[in-house]
């Protein structure tokens, strides 16, 4: 995504040079799913994937949204009559943020905002963080006060955007999506403790391996996915409780979970214990000495792999299209691949070394083919920088 792509989107909508265009990138999560909300660990990073908000000041109380994606519309919403429930649809996650930055004390500048993205919406990469973050920066950068002009810190301004999509949008999602898009670095992934909010960065530069991370779009989502969110969720503060303790996060042996009689929580508890494990491992093996990188990335690879027979065994939140992507992957030379996300569709993350790119593109490509699937959609998952200012 470039400053002048969205500059001449913003003309064609609204006539006129932006004052500013700001970008927010998407983000993968390397290991860690469901963990979030079980106080533990996750590690995302930003992708090269964005969304650009190209922004000028007004002076009429409104703000003015557009999307080269939603191509119907261009919405004007009073700012003074924000609440939860008064925009509906895509713009709720724009006017969200103004409505939650206004909440949390800080002045919002009347508004055009055109807003453009290569980031594919709906497919577990986070488009919504990053229409959320992009515009989150537009509306705070676009109005430094005279007096106060520092920008709002980027730990804030995540919470901030979080509560647009918690409380305004009503998808009660945790504080990685934001966070990735926010403060990653590029060549590094982010780890975040959940319970803390505690971040550091992580080195992960894959290409400096010789391998490379796909992000495969299955195309695929299957029903059941709400109702199966809150019911894992259910599930694991029914398991922390049983086994007395305030979250999940605090057990630290997978054979703790042994002690849940039903075996669904136990499995359910089992998958979040090892997966924190996990997270906790990538990042030692990250964090490990460079000269034993081919291994590094062998093991990593073979956490993925474990990761995605737990999601899909004992969490039970993986689906035919992913299964497939992942059998296909490691059957063509993938070092290791998982699903990603809350589960029942979105993407598959697999680590690839450089030569197995193409055809581990090809057997998955041709294992869609053979099911009848629609064809999945490749992208390449370079760790990048956070959200930022283009022009
Ligand atoms: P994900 O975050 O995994 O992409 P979500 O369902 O959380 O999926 O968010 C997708 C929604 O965010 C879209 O349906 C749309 O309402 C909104 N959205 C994201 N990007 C854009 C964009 N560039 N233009 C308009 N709306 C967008
Ligand atoms: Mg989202």
């Amino acid at each position: 995504m470039t400053a002048e792509r969205a500059a001449e989107l913003f003309k064609g909508r609204f006539g006129g040079a932006p004052d500013g265009v700001w970008l927010a990138p998407g983000r993968a999560n390397l290991m860690g799913e469901h963990t979030d909300y079980n106080d533990g660990f996750v590690l995302p990073f930003a992708l090269s994937q964005a969304t650009t908000a190209a922004a000028a000041r007004r002076t009429d109380g409104r703000l003015l949204l557009c999307s080269r994606q939603e191509p119907d519309d261009v919405l004007e919403i009073a700012l003074a009559g924000l609440a939860p429930g008064t925009v509906t649809g895509w713009g709720a996650y724009a006017a969200g943020v103004a409505w939650a930055l206004r909440s949390a004390g800080y002045q919002v500048p009347s508004a055009c905002i055109a807003i453009d993205s290569d980031v594919p919406a709906g497919a577990g990469l986070s488009s919504s963080a990053a229409l959320e973050c992009a515009t989150a920066l537009a509306l705070t950068e676009l109005a430094p006060s005279e007096l106060d002009g520092a920008p709002v810190p980027r730990g804030e301004l995540a919470a901030i955007a979080r509560r647009a999509e918690n409380e305004f949008v009503g998808v009660p999602s945790g504080i990685m999506d934001q966070s990735a898009s926010l403060l990653s670095q590029a060549d590094h992934a982010l780890l975040l403790d959940c319970r803390s909010l505690d971040r550091s960065q992580v080195p992960f530069d894959p290409a400096a391996a010789g391998s490379r991370l796909l992000l495969i779009n299955t195309r695929a989502r299957h029903d059941l996915s709400d109702g199966g969110y809150g019911r894992r969720r259910a599930e694991c503060e029914e398991a922390a409780r049983l086994l007395g303790v305030s979250s999940l996060r605090d057990i630290t042996d997978a054979a703790d979970t042994a002690r849940l009689a039903d075996p669904v929580l136990r499995r359910r508890a089992r998958h979040v214990v090892t997966d924190n494990q996990r997270v906790l491992q990538v990042t030692g093996l990250l964090r490990g000495s460079p000269e034993d990188r081919p291994d590094t990335y062998r093991e990593i690879g073979r956490l993925l792999t474990q990761a995605h027979s737990s999601l899909r065994d004992d969490f039970e939140i993986s689906w035919p299209e992913a299964d497939a992507a992942v059998e296909a992957a490691l059957a063509a030379g993938a070092l290791g691949a998982r699903m990603m996300g809350g589960g029942f569709g979105g993407c598959v993350l697999a680590l690839v070394p450089e030569a197995a790119s193409g055809p581990v593109r090809g057997a998955v490509s041709e294992a869609y083919a053979r099911h009848g699937w629609t064809a999945p959609e490749f992208l390449d998952a370079v760790p990048s920088d956070h959200a930022r200012r283009l022009a």
